[in-house]
């Protein structure tokens, strides 16, 4: 079956095909670096990562860009505050974004573009509209005649013919009550970074960087076009003003977009004091696979409301697939094969595929692949699986990680790889105590249970394990039991199964 996507243009849900052979041609608006990115827009970037991720499964190649707006209102506010140039004020948030989007599991883009580097191509943009008729220059800034435009308003789905020709808005975000002629580009003001340019010393307004990116790197119609719904207008209006009024082309074939994130039911703001980073998330002691898990779970057309309590739930719900996992590798299991059970898992990967088919839908992605682990072990328990069922499970299973990406527990070593935890210096007799004690932030003030990261390392850990093993074997039950417990204050669980000790951090 294709894949459908539902699209904003249309506001239908299309069957979708590439417009030229077997790449896909995405852009997805990126962050404006001016801060630490938050959680709602970590939503936005794990819908893109969902959507190239299903994409690339689908057998399509990809050709993805992302940009970075690192210069506009925000960013030379923010910089200026600081007391530190653009460029190296940016670069600190860059840093950060890329170090998220790695914690996170967020596939690289074929191109992550700074909107700095392409200022060339956004004034010959500019220049194509100066001299089509389409833009005016007015006091050393240049803006685009909405008016000349009538197809204006086709994304938004709102008639603006009434917009009065020569009232113009300088500010890059404004609502549509107050459209008018936007900018394209900003004339130099006092302490601001500038660039000389035809039309004078000046800097691009936002709407025209995402124009110029997404056409420099994927010609002048390209397939998808993504961001969260908060940019249908302006952003994104205004960006097929300006690129089809430049080239007399269609630019965007789908445009998709993001519903918000809301918190315990509010609006997440800074004053209400419900506003988190991902960094928030990782000092309250949770883990980045759980936030993309949570992030992940509703489908990207629905508003998603964050509360802790779901991102404990998430967390739990990882754990029951990576115990199944571990159980499908390492638990004996009689010979045969059961060709029962085996279109049981197969049933659960088309369903799972049948669920992303459908707009992306990842709720019926996850509900099939519950309803298959569930079955998994209720047969492994009632002993009616066999050892020839494992590859028809475990090949759904890592099918669907492609796409999810949370099987793998590597949170504790990407924390202390990015310098959130310190490494472990512990001996292995001290290990287990000392872990609590050198976390950075934050253990001890979770709710409990709430999936506080220990420091411990996955190698110290599975050589504690190795030695009350020895020590079992040995006879020596009350070694065993002391290193079960000192495993325990550092919040590593030791579970003794059929198919030996599997250990998992609370
Ligand atoms: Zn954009």
């Amino acid at each position: 079956m294709p894949i459908r996507l539902y699209n904003t243009l249309t506001r239908q849900i299309e069957d979708f095909k590439p417009l030229e052979g077997n790449t896909v041609r995405m852009y997805g608006c990126g962050p404006t670096v001016y801060d630490f990115a938050h959680i709602g827009n970590y939503r936005t970037f794990l819908f893109q990562d969902v959507l190239r991720r299903y994409l690339r499964y689908a057998g399509y190649e990809l050709r993805h860009v992302a940009n970075l707006t690192d210069v506009d209102d925000n960013t030379i506010r923010n910089s200026q505050a600081a007391g530190m140039p653009l460029r190296a004020y940016t670069d600190k948030y860059i840093e950060a974004f890329l170090v998220d989007r790695q914690l996170l599991n967020i596939e690289e883009p074929e191109f992550l573009v700074r909107a700095t580097d392409c200022i060339p191509d956004m004034v010959n943009l500019i220049q194509a509209l100066v001299d089509k008729g389409f833009a005016y220059s007015s006091e050393g800034s240049v803006y685009f005649k909405v008016a000349a435009f009538p197809p204006y308003g086709q994304l938004t789905h709102v008639d603006f013919s009434g917009v009065r020709a020569g009232a113009r808005v300088d500010t890059d975000k404004y609502d549509k009550e107050n459209a008018r002629d936007f900018v394209l580009w900003k004339a130099a003001k006092e302490g601001e970074p500038f660039w000389e340019t035809p039309f004078g010393p000046g800097r691009p307004g936002w709407h025209i960087e995402c124009s110029a990116m997404s056409m420099k790197y994927l010609g002048e119609t390209f397939d998808i076009h993504s961001g969260g719904s908060d940019l249908i207008f302006p952003h994104h209006e205004n960006e097929i003003a300006q690129s089809e009024a430049a080239t007399g082309k269609p630019f965007v074939k789908v445009w998709m977009h993001a519903e918000h994130l809301i918190v315990n039911g509010e609006k997440m703001s800074k004053s209400l004091g419900n506003f988190y980073t991902l960094r928030d998330l990782i000092n309250k002691g949770y883990r980045p696979s759980a936030v993309r898990y949570l992030l992940t779970s509703v489908p990207h057309r629905k508003p998603l409301n964050f509360t802790f309590d779901g991102l404990h739930q998430a967390q739990q719900s990882i754990e029951r697939l990576r115990n199944f996992r571990f159980r499908l590798t390492k638990e004996s299991f009689p010979a045969g094969e059961s060709l029962t059970l085996q279109n049981r898992a197969l049933e659960a990967r088309q369903k799972f595929e049948a669920g992303l088919d459908d707009n992306l839908n990842t709720a019926e992605a996850l509900g099939a692949i519950f309803d298959m682990v569930r079955d998994g072990n209720t047969a492994m328990d009632r002993g009616e699986f066999r050892d020839g069922d494992r590859g028809a499970f475990l090949d759904t299973l890592e099918r669907w990680d492609r796409i999810f990406a949370v099987l793998e527990d590597d949170d504790h070593a990407k924390l202390v790889k990015f310098g959130f935890l310190k490494p472990s210096t512990a001996t292995a007799d001290s290990a287990a105590t000392a872990g609590t004690d050198t976390v950075k932030q934050g253990v001890g003030n979770g709710q409990p249970g709430s999936g506080l990261v220990e420091n411990l390392s996955d190698e110290e850990i599975e050589k504690l394990i190795g030695e009350r093993a020895a020590a079992r074997r040995g006879g020596n039950y009350a070694r065993s039991d002391e290193i079960r417990a000192n495993l325990l204050k550092a919040g590593v669980i030791l579970e003794d199964t059929k198919a030996g000790a599997r250990w998992k951090r609370k």
